[in-house]
């Protein structure tokens, strides 16, 4: 991304009123564009922020160029991580591997080990692919054990040309008893302690009636993707010619968000398949993400390629997580009403941290959002 368009996403970004303003760096590999990339984004988010803006930068890695200078610049602009580990070292080596042939968990560890030293807040980003679906149970111990209570479990799920599956594509039926395992291990008393991203907004919904991913939201317009030389998508897993919604150099936001083909995006998520009308888990599983949608068909009707596994999923866990909802209800109650507006402390949170007003919600969940 030239200096140019970078200027000019963060400064027409920060020219419009938001209660935060979001960053996602992602790749590839966005570690590849280097410290000085990094320095140069803070400040320029400092040259064009207003007195008092928030701003959060996250940022998805494999985290194999992190640093201690670059993990120190992160630690000091509360960058919030995602650190793709998909397990302990023989399974996370089946399929990450560095160019000369060697498994790169060992540098990822040492990473994760820099990044606590330097106080970065990171989530695990366990890819779940054929090399690893059957094995939820020691996945999640390992991970616990090694002290993350941050997860997040992405199903890897891809097509070739022809809308066949790849190899390391999983299916419907394997990633529904990948969850399961994941959900008997994390109920039996890490509920309230670890959080795994999908459970956690399952919760949300059930407890305060909202989706706070957009996989389980019912429109797709959600958030922008600013390509490296500006040109700006609705969806990272979108990005394609029919779906371009301007450059960021030539266009307004205003006009990106009025697009006919971003608002026409948005609605296709809710363009259920039939089955999806008439499924009693249509609130919680929203015909699932568009890209678990599209194989072999342009039809955003088409079913989830993960349906199989998401309704074996919540048949077994549902009454778990209502019962669950409960608890948390219960101990909100307990909480001291709010009756005044909660002045912002000097030093605010990290982002996974509880937020500052006492509700007991994460700061990126409650005041930081
Ligand atoms: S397509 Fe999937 S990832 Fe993209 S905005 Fe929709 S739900 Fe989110
Ligand atoms: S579980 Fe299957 S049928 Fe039900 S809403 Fe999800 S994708 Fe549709």
């Amino acid at each position: 991304m030239s200096d140019a368009v970078l200027d000019r996403m963060i400064g027409s970004y920060m020219a419009t009123e938001q209660p935060t303003y979001s960053f996602g760096w992602q790749g590839g590999e966005p570690t590849l564009m280097g410290l000085d990339f990094f320095r140069k984004v803070i400040d320029l988010q400092k040259k064009h922020g207003r007195k008092g803006a928030v701003v959060a930068n996250g940022l998805q890695t494999n985290a194999t160029l992190i640093n201690e200078d670059l993990a120190s610049h992160l630690g000091n602009y509360k960058f919030l991580l995602g650190v793709s580990l998909d397990g302990p070292e023989h399974i996370h080596n089946h399929y990450r591997i560095t160019v000369d042939g060697k498994g790169s968990h060992g540098r990822v560890v040492r990473a994760i080990n820099r990044l606590q030293r330097h106080r970065v807040e990171y989530n695990i980003l366990t890819l779940v692919s054929t090399a690893n679906v059957n094995s939820p149970a020691e996945i999640y111990r390992y991970l616990v054990d090694r002290g993350e209570h941050y997860h997040q479990y992405i199903p890897c799920v891809e097509f070739d040309e022809q809308g066949q599956p790849l190899p390391y594509t999983i299916t419907g039926e394997q990633w529904g008893e990948f969850l399961w395992g994941v959900f008997s291990e994390w109920i039996k008393e890490d509920a309230l302690r670890v959080s795994i991203r999908h459970f956690d907004s399952i919760l949300t919904l059930v407890v305060d009636g909202y989706a706070n991913v957009c996989s389980l939201d019912t429109n797709c317009c959600q958030y922008f993707v600013v390509e490296h030389n500006g040109d700006i998508y609705p969806c990272d897993f979108f990005v394609r010619k029919d779906l371009s919604l301007g450059n960021i150099m030539s266009s307004s936001w205003e006009e990106i968000l009025d697009s006919t083909i971003y608002r026409e995006f948005g609605k296709m998520k809710s363009q259920w398949n039939e089955q999806c009308r008439n499924c009693s888990f249509l609130k919680y599983c929203a015909g699932d993400c568009q890209k678990q949608r599209y194989y072999g068909s342009e039809d955003p009707r088409t079913l989830s390629w993960l349906c199989d596994g998401w309704k074996s999923f919540y048949e077994r866990s549902l009454s778990e997580f209502q019962r669950l909802a409960q608890k948390v209800k219960q101990l909100r109650s307990r909480q001291p009403p709010v009756t005044a507006p909660v002045p912002v402390p000097p030093e605010l949170p990290g982002r996974n941290d509880p937020c500052y007003c006492g509700s007991g919600r994460k700061y990126k969940r409650c005041h930081g959002r």
